[in-house]
Order: structure tokens, then C-alpha cells, then sequence
């Protein structure tokens, strides 16, 4: 089977590996799409992984299960998460997933970017959703993404009548906006730099959007929101500078989500008595476990977020490198998947 592996950000190839065998438990999935993550972008996040078979996104068919497995069968169409958590520790009783040693220690083999796939046991019986017969296998794969966004704005705590000022329009931006609009949010404020992306915005229910390559951010924040600035602010950009633009852009009693991580050692320099007296809460959110995938499944399942809406390249396996590339240039593109 072909499998796209990544040595450096740089060097990405396609290779023939053996289809790996399953355990009693496990189940076997024939890939049929897997997105590219925007997170997996990030040079120094993905190289101190490599050499890593890419891809974190796939959905499937189940073409084989072990012999003691009773919740799935053969032709199911599935989602699979790449981490699956226990549901026993400390961690997990209070809803924190992503904390529990298992679901850090679980993974697909060998991983989203592959003609097939093992799912252990874990994701199998933990975090695995079937796919109603309406959806299709691009849908599938916004089951990640989208449960990231559920989390992150369960986080940030966006309530009905919130002014949500979105910073960083690529597919996750994208994602922030749909469902904020979903959740009540009353405005959703877009910011970007490429045209195609705060176009997209607006068709998404954006009600302005800031081109930030234009015009500043504070002052066209005060205008459009009276001076009342936004209540809730979405960081996407992975640095400091952009965290530090969206702590100041939030609004008196206002939540400030950290959607990515900075570089290791990158540090944030705040001003603790301006967040105390304004009430600022600075909140991050990473990644996403069970009860978010199952949310995000039904959100998809609505129509709420779609492939239709999303998705904007699909290439073959053997163009994963050309994937993986339109999506760090962060230009005309939002979701690009590889598709079986
Ligand atoms: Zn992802
Ligand atoms: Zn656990």
C-alpha cells in the first residue's frame, strides 16, 4: 500500500509499505479521504515527529475486523480519531481528553495519509463515529477540524448575543466563524490578509470582515463595534504578536482563545493589571476529544459545516507534497484533502 511519509518539511515521499496486520480487537479501514491539518503546517510541530506518515483526518470504509470485535463490521463508513482517551483517569473524569496518557499514547498505523489503516483498539472502541449513509468521505474528514472548533468555543464560552472577532480566515478561521454564527454569536468580526479568505468569510456568515493589510485592527474594531470591542477573541496566527493584537483587541469582560501554539520557548508578554481591571480571561484549546467529535459529527450532519463548504483542493496521494505546500502558503486555498 502507498503511504505519505514526511522526513523533513521539505521532503515528503510516497511509499510502498506492507499492509500492517490487526490485532483481535482492531479493525482494518480502507482510506478513502484524509484532510491535510493546518496545525501539521508548523515546521517545528511536525519535524520533531519525523519521519511520520502524514494525516490525522481520515474517514473510510472498514474492510476487515479482528475476531472479538462486536461494534463495528465490515463496510461500515467510518470516521476514526487519531488519539482515543481510557474514559478512567483522573483526566478524563473531568472531560480534559486530551491530558489522559492514552489518548496521547494512541495513534492510527501508520497514519491518515496511508491506503489503509489499523485502528487499535482504543480508537476503535473509544473515538471512532459511523458516517450516515447521506454523508460522504470528505465530509468525514471535517470530523477533526470541526471538533477542534466546538472545543475551542466551548472554551471560549461563546454565548448567545457575543460580538466574535476571528483572527486568521484559513479553513480552522473558517470553521470559528460558521459555528460562532451556529452558537448565537450576534457579530462575527473576520480578520485576514488574503482576499479570497475574507471573501469566504462573509459567505460563511461573517458579518464584516478587516483586511488587516489595509486597515488597522483596533481602530476599525472601535468603529464597527461602537467601542464596545469584540467579547470574544479567536487567535489563530501561531505567534506571540498575533496573541498579543487579539489581547488587545478584546473588549471589558472579554476571552481571549489561543487556537495554536506559539513556538516552543516563544514567550507573551502581558500587563497583568490592564487584563485584571478589564476582567480579560486568556484561554487556550487544544485539539479535541470524544464528546467534541460527536458534536462535530452532528453539526455535519446538520449541513452546519460541509465538504461543499470547505473543502478546495483534492489531489491524489502521490501529490500529498503539493498538498502540504498550497496549504502552508496560506494563499487562495481553505481545506485541501487527499482523496482514494
Ligand atoms: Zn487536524
Ligand atoms: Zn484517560
Amino acid at each position: 500500500m502507498k503511504v505519505a511519509r514526511l522526513y523533513s518539511y521539505d521532503d515528503i515521499r510516497i511509499e510502498d509499505v506492507p499492509i500492517p496486520p490487526i490485532g483481535p480487537r482492531d479493525a482494518l479501514l480502507r482510506t478513502r479521504a484524509c484532510g491535510i491539518c493546518s496545525g501539521d503546517v508548523m515546521p517545528w510541530y511536525i519535524e520533531k515527529k519525523a519521519p511520520l506518515v502524514l494525516g490525522h483526518e481520515p474517514a473510510g470504509e472498514i474492510i476487515k475486523v479482528g475476531a472479538e470485535v462486536t461494534s463495528f463490521r465490515a463496510g461500515d463508513k467510518v470516521f476514526t480519531h487519531h488519539h482515543a482517551p481510557c474514559f478512567k483517569c483522573r483526566y478524563c473524569n473531568k472531560g480534559d481528553y486530551v491530558q489522559c496518557d492514552t489518548w496521547k499514547g494512541t495513534r492510527l498505523d501508520p497514519g491518515g495519509i496511508s491506503e489503509y489503516i489499523v485502528i487499535p483498539e482504543i480508537n476503535l472502541e473509544n473515538d471512532t463515529l459511523n458516517l450516515a449513509g447521506n454523508l460522504s468521505f470528505e465530509d468525514g474528514t471535517l470530523v477533526e477540524p470541526t471538533a477542534c472548533v466546538v472545543k475551542s468555543l466551548r472554551r471560549g464560552k461563546v454565548r448567545k448575543g457575543d460580538i466574535v472577532l476571528v483572527i486568521g480566515l484559513g479553513v480552522m478561521g473558517q470553521l470559528h466563524v460558521l459555528l460562532s454564527k451556529k452558537y448565537g454569536a450576534e457579530k462575527v468580526i473576520g480578520v485576514d490578509r488574503v482576499r479570497f479568505r475574507l471573501q469566504k468569510a462573509k459567505e460563511l456568515g461573517a458579518d464584516w470582515v478587516i483586511d488587516i493589510s489595509q486597515e488597522g485592527l483596533i481602530d476599525s474594531l472601535r468603529k464597527l463595534t461602537g467601542g464596545y470591542m469584540p467579547d470574544v477573541v479567536i487567535v489563530g496566527p501561531n505567534s506571540a504578536e498575533a496573541m498579543a493584537q487579539g489581547i488587545a483587541a478584546a473588549g471589558p469582560g472579554g476571552r481571549v482563545l489561543l487556537f495554536t501554539p506559539a513556538k516552543p520557548g516563544e514567550q507573551l508578554l502581558i500587563t497583568p493589571n490592564d487584563l485584571y481591571f478589564r476582567d480579560i480571561s486568556i484561554v487556550t484549546s487544544y485539539s479535541c476529544g470524544p464528546t467534541d467529535t460527536a458534536d462535530a459529527l452532528a453539526l455535519i450532519e446538520e449541513g452546519v459545516v460541509s465538504a461543499e463548504k470547505l473543502v478546495t483542493h483534492r489531489f491524489p496521494i502521490e501529490q500529498t507534497a503539493e498538498a502540504f505546500r498550497l496549504t502552508a502558503e496560506a494563499g487562495d486555498s481553505l481545506k485541501s484533502i487527499i482523496v482514494f
